[in-house]
């Protein structure tokens, strides 16, 4: 029975990736990717040569039934994304999906945990986290409103990730949505950037100050949000 492992990859930091997601990559037929580019920089980075394919989210039903027949042949594959845990927000989740729609137990799934952003991001938000709801990226047009609603609605820490384009706009939004059910003021807002990176920043405190001090910042980067309404 062939196998496809689902293996968790680092989130900015080379370093951060198990000894057993290098083993197994080192051992696969072959490995899937979102941008063989900086999959690729991280292999280097540990002496892998192995063959990649890209899968994304713009990848055609052919690539995958490509993908599933190579799993019918016996080859052991691996599952990478661009960062982080595959199918947290990228289009791992639809492969995956797929496959067990096609076969089943005739697969064996296997993950290899390591760093994702929204995990990282939440045990450093000192908020309570037993309970908290993630809500992946915000919608750009059609249900915005909705995740909003959503957002302000929850009795828990909410979390989202951002790209750094639509922080500020996303931000001041979330501002307004606040405002109309909470004291911004007690609102605790924590905003993580460019985790386990050279340019790593939190943005802690009311979302006005979070906003300003975002403002103030050039650098660009990759966001995760965190909300406690307290
Ligand atoms: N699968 C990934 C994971 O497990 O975290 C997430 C993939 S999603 C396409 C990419 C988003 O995750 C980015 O736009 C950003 O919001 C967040 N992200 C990824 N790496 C990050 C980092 N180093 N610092 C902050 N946010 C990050």
């Amino acid at each position: 029975m062939s196998t496809l492992y689902i293996i968790s990859t680092p989130i900015g930091n080379l370093k951060d990736i198990s000894f057993r997601a290098i083993q197994t990559l080192k051992e696969v037929d072959l490995i899937l990717c979102e941008d063989t580019r900086v999959t690729r920089k991280l292999l280097n980075h540990y002496q892998i040569k192995k063959q990649l394919i890209s899968y994304h989210q713009y990848s055609k039903l052919r690539k995958t039934n490509y993908i599933i027949e190579l799993l019918k042949q016996g080859k052991d594959l691996a599952l990478v994304s661009d960062a982080g845990t595959p199918g947290i927000s990228d289009p791992g989740n639809k492969l995956v999906r797929d496959i067990i729609v096609s076969l089943g137990n005739e697969v064996k799934i296997i993950p290899i945990p390591g760093p994702s952003a929204v995990t990282t991001a939440l045990s450093i938000s000192g908020f309570g986290t037993d309970r908290f709801l993630f809500l992946g990226f915000p919608p750009k047009k059609k249900k915005r409103k909705k995740f909003f609603e959503e957002l302000i609605n929850s009795k828990y820490p909410v979390t989202f990730y951002e790209s750094p384009y639509r922080i500020i706009k996303t931000l001041e939004e979330l501002r307004n949505s606040l405002n109309t059910k909470y004291n911004i003021q007690n609102t605790k807002v924590v905003v993580c950037r460019e985790l386990t990176k050279k340019f790593e920043t939190v943005y802690r405190g009311n979302i006005d100050k979070v906003i300003e001090n975002i403002k103030k910042d050039k650098i660009k980067g990759e966001f995760v949000v965190i909300i406690n309404k307290g």
